[in-house]
């Protein structure tokens, strides 16, 4: 079936282990891949030592996407002193995965995207303690080049995808040095956009937190550094019935990695019934960030039929099994191809 590009697949620990396998039987549905398994997470550890093997990294390396479930993060008490480097932050570190994609729909009304900068404000952890003032200081690093890949990032998001309005969410007002960078280079590059009809503005960090529960329509991209996108996307989970149902994506200039926004969930693993929704919704970005846009909106259709039409795992206040579900997102594909 003609270009068969390679997927890393790592599906990690507890419902990792389900919500991959049954993914990938949807992808099979609408294309041919190649896929190499690699391993990562806690169950790794402790059988070869490592959280995240060397061999897992070039494997990500050497493929056109990765898919990623999830991993259990282990107590400090069960490492026994033991290194343990967290697998994604790992990923996302050797890749330079810097934009993180977080989208928020509902399948009927809400529909908006929050754009996230991966690499710097206080996420470079530079935070110290001075003895002699006795203050805890953290650095906060926006740099030029960081800021500008980010927002063109999101303006070539808003292009690809057909959307009308790019948001910068900030704190210019205040921190004029740093988010006054950010502005700056978002509204210079806000004005190459204005010819392919991309609109764009921007609103405070505080009054976003108040109008996303208020208001989250008037959004539809939204840019932002680090720890703002961290703490908006999680709000934005909020309103959609939860991780079960939330997709994202780290990309970098070449690859991709794509993930469900939730964890391992121990307490469900093993059961069959955890939702395969966000997998299943972060593949369909996998195929976008490839080219496949037709394929990547034939699988969200189904989706789409799937949940509206009641077919719901026990999270969504269903009782189907995670398989049962991932049936009807087929069928409903077949119905369509
Ligand atoms: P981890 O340490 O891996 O993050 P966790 O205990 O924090 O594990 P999460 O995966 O973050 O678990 O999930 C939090 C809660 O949401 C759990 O009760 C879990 O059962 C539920 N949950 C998460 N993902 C799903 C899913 N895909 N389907 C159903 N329930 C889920
Ligand atoms: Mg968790």
């Amino acid at each position: 079936m003609g270009y068969m590009p390679k997927i890393c697949v790592i599906t990690g620990d507890g419902i990792g282990k389900e919500v991959v396998p049954e993914t990938l039987r949807v992808l099979n549905e609408v294309h041919d891949f190649e896929y190499i398994e690699a391993h990562a997470g806690y169950e790794c550890f402790k059988r070869c030592g490592e959280s995240i093997p060397e061999s897992t990294i070039q494997t990500a390396k050497n493929s056109d996407s990765i898919l990623f479930g999830s991993v259990t993060t282990p107590k400090p008490t069960e490492l026994k002193n033991k290194p343990y480097r967290s697998p994604i932050l790992t990923l996302r570190q050797e890749l330079d995965l810097y934009a993180n994609i977080r989208p928020t729909y509902n399948f009927k009304d809400l529909d908006f995207v929050i754009i996230r900068e991966n690499t710097e404000c206080l996420y470079v952890k530079r935070e110290y303690y001075d003895e002699i003032n006795e203050v805890a200081i953290a650095e906060r690093i926006i740099s030029k080049k960081g800021s500008e890949r980010i927002i063109k990032f999101a303006f070539e998001y808003a292009r690809l995808n057909n959307r009308k309005k790019v948001s910068c969410i900030h704190k210019a007002n205040v921190l004029r040095v740093t988010d006054g960078l950010f502005l700056e280079i978002f509204e210079k590059i806000a004005k190459l956009y204005e010819n392919f009809g991309i609109s764009s503005n921007d609103y405070l960090i505080d009054a976003t937190a108040m109008y996303l529960i208020k208001n989250p329509y008037m959004f539809d991209v939204m840019v932002t550094t680090n720890l703002f996108g961290d703490i908006l996307s999680d709000e934005a989970a909020g309103l959609i019935g939860g991780l079960g149902m939330s997709p994202s994506a780290n990309i970098g200039d070449n690859l991709g990695l794509f993930e469900p926004v939730h964890g391992s969930a121990p307490d469900i693993a093993g059961k069959g019934i955890s939702n395969p929704i966000a997998t299943i919704l972060s593949a369909s970005m996998m195929l976008d960030h490839l080219k496949m846009n037709k394929k990547a909106e034939i699988i969200r259709n189904a989706v789409k039929k799937t949940i509206n039409n009641g077919y719901l795992t026990p999270d969504l206040g269903g009782s189907l099994k995670t398989s049962e579900v991932v049936n009807k997102v087929i069928e409903f594909i077949r119905d369509e191809i």
